[in-house]
C-alpha cells in the first residue's frame, strides 16, 4: 500500500518546536502532544481544505452537538521508526477502515483517504523527530472527528471537524492487571454502539471501573449485557484466554470491537502453529478452568500495550490467581509483532506500511 500526500492543503509551521522540552524517557501515555495537528473542516456536504498547523487549542460553540449528544468519534494507532530512521505504519488501512465504519453508525460523514492517510503521512513527515529509535517507544497516533455543529436539537449535526494530533509513547506497562468480570454492567448492547470507536462508549466505563478500582481491581471484563455468561472484552481492549495449549477468543460482533491486534495476534498464533478458537467463551469454563488448573494466561489485546497479562481475576466475589509462568504465549507474540512494528524480522504478512 503506497500512502499518496494531499495536494491542496495549508501548512502553517510551529515557530519554535516544544521537542527539546519533553524527556522521552519518562513519558506518561498520552500527555505530551507533538508540534503540529492536522484539521479539516466538513461543511454542508463538503470537506474543506484540510491544514496542517501549531498544536493549539480552538474556538467552538457551546452549543455544537459534540457537548450535548455525544457524537465524536476516533481511532488509536501507532507509528515506529526502524534502525534506519525510516517511520512506519502498522495497518493503517484497517484503522481508516473502521474510521468511516465508527462515522457511519454515528450518523458522521466518512472522511476521504486523502485527507485521513495523506493528511497522516504529511503530518508525520514533520513531526518524524518525535518518532524516536528503539524497541517501545512509538508515537501514537489520535485521529478524532467531532460535530461542531450549533444547535441544542438533538439530531446529526452538519458541521464537523476530522484532526489528528500525536502523542509519544514509550513501552506501556500497567503494573499487575487484576480483573473483575462484570455480573450487572455491561459496555455494549446488540444493536447498541460497541463496535464504533464512539466517545460515549469509554464515558460510560469510567464509572463501573471506579468501582472495581475501589474493590482492588484495575479493569473490567466485560461480558454480554443480556446473560452475563459471555467474555467480551477486557476494559477497552479485546481479551484471550489460554486454557491448555489453546487460546481463545470471542468473535468480533456488535457487542465487541473488531481490533487490529486481535486480528493480528490471531494470525501470529496461527503461523506459530498455536491452536487458536474465535468462539464465544462462557464465564463458567473460564471458572471451571481456573479451579482444575488448566486455566494459563488471560490477556488483553491492543495498539497501546499490544498485549496486557492479567495475573487474576473476580467472579461471584471469589478471586482466582492465575499460575505465573516462565514463558507465557502472550509475551512471546508481543515480540513477534513488535519485531514486524519495529521492522527488525521480515513481515511476510506485509502488514506494515512505509511513510
Ligand atoms: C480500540 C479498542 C480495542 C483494540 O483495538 P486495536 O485496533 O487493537 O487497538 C479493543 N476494544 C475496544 C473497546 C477498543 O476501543
Amino acid at each position: 500500500m503506497e500512502i499518496k500526500t494531499i495536494a491542496d492543503i495549508d501548512i502553517k509551521l510551529a515557530s519554535v518546536s516544544k521537542i527539546k522540552d519533553v524527556d522521552f524517557e519518562t513519558l506518561s501515555f498520552g500527555n505530551v502532544f507533538t508540534d503540529h495537528m492536522l484539521v479539516c473542516d466538513y461543511e454542508n456536504g463538503v470537506w474543506k481544505k484540510p491544514s496542517i498547523e501549531p498544536y493549539a487549542p480552538f474556538m467552538i460553540d457551546p452549543s455544537a452537538k459534540v457537548f450535548h449528544y455525544g457524537q465524536a468519534i476516533f481511532e488509536g494507532m501507532k507509528a515506529y521508526k526502524d534502525e534506519q530512521d525510516d517511520v512506519w505504519l502498522f495497518r493503517p488501512d484497517q484503522n481508516y477502515e473502521r474510521f468511516n465504519k465508527s462515522a457511519v453508525r454515528m450518523a458522521m460523514p466518512e472522511v476521504p483517504e486523502d485527507v485521513f492517510m495523506g493528511g497522516l503521512k504529511q503530518l508525520l513527515e514533520i513531526e518524524k523527530d518525535w518518532v524516536k529509535k528503539g524497541k517501545g517507544s512509538s508515537l501514537y497516533i489520535r485521529p478524532f472527528m467531532i460535530a461542531t455543529g450549533k444547535g441544542v436539537v438533538a439530531a446529526p449535526a452538519v458541521f464537523y471537524r476530522f484532526m489528528i494530533i500525536l502523542s509519544p509513547a514509550k513501552s506501556y506497562y500497567s503494573g499487575e492487571v487484576k480483573v473483575l468480570i462484570a455480573e450487572h454492567f455491561s459496555r455494549a448492547a446488540n444493536g447498541g454502539i460497541g463496535a464504533a470507536k464512539a466517545a460515549g462508549n469509554y464515558s460510560a466505563q469510567f464509572y463501573p471501573t471506579k468501582l472495581a478500582n475501589e474493590k482492588g481491581y484495575q479493569q473490567i471484563i466485560w461480558t454480554d449485557d443480556a446473560t452475563h455468561t459471555k467474555l467480551e472484552e477486557a476494559g477497552t481492549m479485546n481479551v484471550f484466554f489460554r486454557i491448555n495449549d489453546t487460546l481463545y477468543t470471542a468473535p468480533t460482533s456488535e457487542r465487541i470491537l473488531d481490533g487490529v491486534t486481535r486480528k493480528s495476534l490471531i494470525d501470529l498464533a496461527k503461523r506459530e502453529n498455536i491452536n487458536v478458537e474465535v468462539r464465544p467463551v462462557l464465564v463458567t469454563e473460564l471458572v471451571e478452568a481456573a479451579q482444575n488448573g488448566t486455566l494459563q494466561e488471560i490477556f488483553g489485546a491492543g495498539t497501546a500495550a499490544v498485549v496486557n497479562p492479567i495475573v487474576g481475576f473476580e467472579y461471584q466475589g471469589t478471586y482466582y490467581e492465575l499460575p505465573k509462568l516462565d514463558q507465557p504465549v502472550a509475551l512471546a507474540l508481543k515480540e513477534k509483532l513488535n519485531n514486524i512494528q519495529y521492522k527488525l524480522e521480515e513481515d511476510t504478512f506485509g502488514w506494515t506500511v512505509k511513510i
